[in-house]
């Protein structure tokens, strides 16, 4: 067991690290006032600079470098903020990853490497008004027309709803019951027949823009089938790819809190002394790095297991639920070391609290990730519905 990264993983760490602390700040502030993606141009920038598709294979315009590598940068990004963080989630972890694995190879071809580009963005849309933990009760529903599918329903929640070029679809593709009939389908943002609720305001992840995202009639190319019925296994498999990138989202906001406060704490000062000579201080400031660690050496755990390939299950779900659980925690205590200056906008702490809430909830619920780890113990899948 190796816990060193090699000298080209710290090379690449340091890159994006100073990248992300020279080049962001500013923008992940406008993002959070005006509730807005960064731009375009930005997201070119970071495939210019080799920060997109970094795990995927360099025959579909990724780097081919492994997981680890990607979520080493996106901790880096996503210290600064969830939303300048969200194009490289997307491109490593993403949606986009589902079609690389399982799509035809015209789909990889037309999507994937745009999105190393930084050309287009692609969101993944599951949840429905009532479809969320219980996912397979989904009703969207996409029927073969000749050679055209034809979708019809409502989705909920979608992050990048709106904003994305493109949208993985999990949809009903067969009259099958359940888990049975769901595959998923590529459908392009301009698609006629599909249109967006209002942007969402959520508690946090202001930059991510999230929507409703409806369909009617909208019909696309047959070829943009990603999997058919009777392949939700496989968007899972997928999916658990995108838990360490959740994960490591969650992780960010507990790190980069604990970096700022590592530093506020040795400068402010209370009762003639700085904060940092408090035991009370150095307490929390020790439980806070205790779990930063742990939860980083979990996500580094199931990235390393499945260094080219999709972690399991239980790494994937320990690494999510744990990182969002300290995530919370570790804001938390950052906020409160702060004090009024943690609590004010004027200062990303209050943000990374809001944000860490929510990647506890993106991507299932930690006690969803509890039930796939209390299964993964037992051997067997637990039904929720008996
Ligand atoms: C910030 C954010 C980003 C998101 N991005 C996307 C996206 O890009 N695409 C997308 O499709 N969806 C997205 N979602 C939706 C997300 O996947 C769902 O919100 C999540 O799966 C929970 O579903 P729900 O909100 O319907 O809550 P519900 O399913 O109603 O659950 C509410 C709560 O009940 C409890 N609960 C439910 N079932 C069980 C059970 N079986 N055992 C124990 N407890 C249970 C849990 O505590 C859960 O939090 C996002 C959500 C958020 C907050």
């Amino acid at each position: 067991m190796e816990f060193q990264l090699t000298e080209e993983q710290r090379s690449l760490q340091e890159t994006a690290r100073r990248y992300a602390q020279s080049r962001l700040p500013e923008i992940a502030r406008h993002c959070e006032e005006t509730n807005h993606a960064p731009g375009k141009e930005l997201v070119k920038e970071f495939a210019e600079m080799g920060f997109l598709g970094i795990n995927v294979p360099e025959q579909y315009g990724g780097l081919g470098l492994g997981n680890l590598e990607a979520l080493l940068v996106l901790e880096e990004f996503g210290k600064v903020s969830s939303a300048v963080g969200f194009p490289v989630f997307e491109s490593c972890v993403g949606p986009v990853r589902a079609i690389e694995r399982f799509g035809s190879e015209s789909l990889k071809q037309r999507v994937v490497p745009a999105v190393c580009r930084g050309e287009i963005q692609v969101a993944v849309s599951m949840s429905e008004p009532q479809a969320g933990s219980a996912l397979t009760d989904l009703t969207t529903r996409a029927e073969m027309n000749g050679d055209a599918v034809v979708l019809n329903g409502t989705k909920r929640w979608c992050s990048g709803g709106g904003h994305a070029d493109g949208y993985v679809v999990y949809c009903r593709l067969s009259e099958d019951a359940g888990a049975r009939g769901i595959g998923a389908v590529y459908v392009e943002k301009d698609t006629k027949g599909v249109t967006f609720g209002r942007p969402e305001s959520l508690m946090g992840f202001r930059g991510v823009p999230s929507s409703d995202i409806y369909f009617d009639d909208a019909a696309v190319p047959a070829d943009n089938v990603v999997v058919p019925a009777g392949g939700f296994k496989k968007l899972m498999e997928a999916f658990d790819l995108e838990r360490c990138g959740n994960a490591t989202m969650a992780l960010a906001q507990a790190s980069g809190a604990l970096e700022d406060v590592i530093a506020y704490v040795q400068e402010r000062e209370q009762f003639g002394k700085h904060l940092v000579e408090f035991q009370a201080v150095q307490i929390r400031l020790a439980e806070m790095k205790m779990r930063v660690e742990a939860a980083r050496l979990l996500i580094h755990r199931a990235a390393c297991n499945a260094q080219h390939g999709l972690p399991s299950i239980l790494d994937s779900s320990l690494a999510k639920c744990f990182s969002n659980e300290i995530a919370r925690e570790v804001c938390g205590h950052a906020v409160q070391l702060m004090g009024g200056y943690g609590y004010s906008r004027e200062y990303p702490m209050e943000r990374r609290l809001r944000d860490a809430w929510g990647w506890g909830i993106a991507g299932g619920a930690v006690d969803i990730q509890k039930v796939n780890i209390a299964g993964a113990l037992v051997g067997r899948r637990f039904d929720q519905r008996r």
